[in-house]
């Protein structure tokens, strides 16, 4: 990409504390590692038989702990499972009756469904009484076949990256073919720089995927030793565009995707909910979905590399995400979904290589304000390309001028003191010790996932 120049590299402070201590400063994180994979007919049915397995056992758990419940308002002595170990407990005194085919599928498939109860539980519990930040968690739902992600967690067993890279071996389902390389697991698997915790499968449309769940010994600087600062705007007719006034444009085949997408957006709109028709459309519009999905994150990872390592404070906006669901707006949706996706990157990559992220609070109006005067156009509706200041009569266009805000703000934040920085804008760069936390593998959806081919 010949977008972002790279100047000449200065030594980082840490380097040179590493060049005196003669110890690199390393640390252990946990990444995953998502491949496509290609299964035989037979293995798709594999893999959905697990996926249907964790949701059998789940809903299972869920009715029992229901029962239990209900049984509790009668004699206070009965036990409800709330905890793993005791719905495993339970599960392995009543599989032979609830599920005598339970054999047919690895234990770690009813284990998964189990755990994502037990996650529940303690989300529901730890809320009501005040232990959990956030919006409350309401308690347990059932899951239905087709309407909730179909997935499966193993963490013991035959769990391996086979050494052609181009295969894996799961248990129960065997070896699978992989759809892209796998290399980048591979070679540190082979240099002893990772170990592998658990292997999630995943549907998506109709393509399967593995992540792996990584324990990686990295070297995390405290600066690339650069010393710039660089807005960021993801717009849905360019990639990104940057305060510098770099603008990224979007890969021919996400482009191509794009228009594909308005294009069944639209046709969906014309059929009659839960018709046929309606059906097929929407299906292919979670297939095409699916494909610029990958392909934008594809297209970010080469992007947010450089702007880690190209920079020293990375701003970018942050995400509404209450107007996110409002907002049914394909157009909304898209930008939405690719400001997700850069955040999700840059978030572990400037602890990766040493710079700062920074999120704009929620209320900047970074599109509507004038970069160069401050002033605040009261209503810029989505279709506007352009920013027209009616106070100074800056002409520009809209996302290089809500990029050139973020800059802004962070400047603003530096003249100003500490109170500003609070108020304005949030330092979200996670320490180590942060992004070290297995805690936060509840799905693979909020780890930090880094696809097999792009990307350092
Ligand atoms: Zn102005």
């Amino acid at each position: 990409m010949p977008l972002l120049s790279r100047p000449t590299r200065t030594v980082g402070r840490n380097e040179h504390r590493e060049l005196l201590t003669g110890t690199p400063l390393m640390s252990t994180v946990i990444q995953a590692y998502r491949f496509a994979m290609d299964p035989t007919p037979r293995q798709r049915r594999a893999l959905a038989s697990h996926c249907g397995a964790a949701r059998v056992a789940y809903n299972w758990g869920l009715q029992l702990v229901y029962e239990r419940l209900e049984q509790r308002t009668v004699d206070p002595t009965v036990q409800v499972p709330w905890t793993l170990a005791d719905l495993r407990r339970e599960w392995n005194r009543a599989k032979h009756r609830v599920a005598p085919w339970w054999a047919e599928n690895s234990k770690e498939a009813y284990s998964s469904g189990l755990d994502g109860l037990a996650r529940a539980l303690k989300g529901w519990s730890d809320s009501r009484y005040g232990r959990r930040k956030g919006r409350s968690v309401g308690f347990p739902r059932f899951k239905k076949k087709g309407r909730t992600r179909d997935a499966c967690r193993f963490t013991t067993g035959a769990i391996k990256v086979l050494p052609d890279r181009k295969h894996v071996r799961l248990p129960k389902v065997g070896v699978l073919k992989t759809h892209e390389s796998t290399r980048k697991l591979a070679r540190r698997l082979e240099q002893g720089s990772a170990r592998i915790l658990a292997a999630t499968i995943s549907r998506q449309a109709d393509r399967w995927f593995v992540s792996f769940t990584v324990e990686i010994e990295r070297h995390l600087p405290a600066s690339n030793g650069m010393g710039t600062v660089v807005g960021v705007d993801v717009g849905i007719k360019h990639l990104a565009v940057l305060s510098t006034g770099v603008v990224i444009s979007n890969p021919r085949p996400l482009e191509h995707r794009l228009r594909k997408l308005r294009r069944i957006d639209r046709q969906l709109a014309r059929c009659t909910p839960g018709s046929k028709r309606w059906e097929l459309a929407r299906r292919r519009l979670a297939r095409v979905h699916v494909g610029a999905a990958n392909l934008r994150r594809d297209a970010l990872h080469k992007l947010t590399t450089a702007l880690a390592t190209e920079h020293a404070v990375v701003v970018v906006e942050q995400l509404n995400v209450t107007g996110m669901l409002q907002n049914r707006r394909l157009a909304r949706t898209l930008a939405d979904a690719g400001l997700a996706e850069l955040r999700r990157q840059l978030s572990y990559k400037t602890a990766w290589y040493g710079s700062r992220l920074l999120v704009a609070d929620r209320f900047y109006p970074s599109s509507k304000t004038c970069s160069r005067c401050g002033w605040v156009k009261a209503k810029l509706s989505l279709n506007e390309r352009m920013f027209l200041c009616a106070s100074c009569g800056l002409v520009i266009d809209r996302d290089l001028n809500a990029a050139r805000n973020l800059v802004n703000l962070i400047d603003n934040v530096a003249r100003s003191g500490r109170e500003t920085q609070n108020a304005r804008a949030v330092d979200v760069r996670p320490g180590p010790a942060g992004l070290a936390t297995p805690k936060r593998e509840a799905g693979a959806e909020s780890l930090r996932i880094k696809t097999g081919t792009v990307g350092a």
